[in-house]
């Protein structure tokens, strides 16, 4: 679903990417941990084509992110045509970003309307649909400031998923709850993945990433340490640097 081939990125000098190779399957959970800096929210934002990458190749269900290639030559898609591939790419970051002005149920079918032109009772059913799905059936009229940090991050996933992406990227979508809202969330990403969503998540839980991860992957200044099955990577760590992560997180 997704491949990186030597995925280079810089801002200016700063070498941020320094060549990431992975792949990541259809309906597979793949977290992605790592310092402080390490370059994981770079690399999700370069899947999106919110950054462009400086060098290597990055494929998104088997199509290059942000170009075409004709022969050798790699040519920019229009700006439509990176909001066409964005469509199918979720995004959930730390911090909610709901519209402040919408209960959870518009919050939810903004996009649909807008983007894609839905007739209002069908989003507004499918927003239902998906607010029951992440336990806030009961709150759909709420507006986000009613509603507390692990709620409004339930909505988040709600809204992402209304445009029906065939790819999940969350990028610490705990880190900024409260500890004891950090499970209702952990719990909505849980039932996505069995549900078979492919899911890429940036995070500091590493217990959900030993329950439901698929692959682990820690990274370190720019590149790939070290990766494997997340029971393997967290139980017995090959790389010192990796050793000395998991010794302050775990
Ligand atoms: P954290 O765990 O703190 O979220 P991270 O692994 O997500 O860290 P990134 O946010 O990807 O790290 O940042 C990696 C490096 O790239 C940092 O040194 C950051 O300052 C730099 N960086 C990120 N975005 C930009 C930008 N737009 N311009 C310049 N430098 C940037
Ligand atoms: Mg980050």
């Amino acid at each position: 679903m997704v491949r990186a081939e030597g995925v280079h990125k810089s801002f200016g000098h700063a070498h941020i990417l320094k060549g990431i190779d992975l792949e990541v399957n259809p309906r597979e959970v793949f977290c992605l941990i790592g310092p402080s800096g390490s370059g994981k929210s770079t690399f999700l934002r370069c899947i999106n084509h919110l950054e462009k990458i400086s060098a290597g190749r990055l494929y998104v269900d088997g199509r290059l992110v942000g170009y075409r290639q004709h022969g050798d030559k790699l040519y920019e898609l229009k700006e439509k045509e990176v909001s066409a591939q964005r469509r199918d790419i979720g995004m959930v970051f730390q911090r909610f970003n709901l519209f402040p002005h919408m209960t959870a149920l518009e919050n939810v079918m903004e996009a649909p309307v807008q983007v894609r032109r839905e007739s209002r009772a069908v989003a507004r059913e499918r927003a239902q649909r998906l607010l029951d799905r992440v336990g806030l059936g009961d709150r759909t009229g709420h507006y986000p400031a009613q509603l507390s940090g692990g709620q409004q991050q339930r909505v988040a996933i709600a809204r992402a998923l209304a445009m029906e992406p065939k790819l999940m990227l969350f990028d610490e979508p705990t880190s900024a709850l409260d500890p004891e809202l950090v499970g209702e969330v952990l719990d909505v990403m849980r039932d996505l993945a069995e549900d078979g969503m492919t899911m890429i998540v940036v995070t500091h839980e590493m217990g959900f990433a030993r329950e439901v991860g698929d692959s682990l992957v820690f990274m370190d200044d720019g590149v790939v340490v070290e990766s494997g099955h997340p029971r393997e990577v967290l139980a017995h760590p090959q790389h010192d640097r990796t050793k000395a992560f998991l010794s302050k997180v775990l």
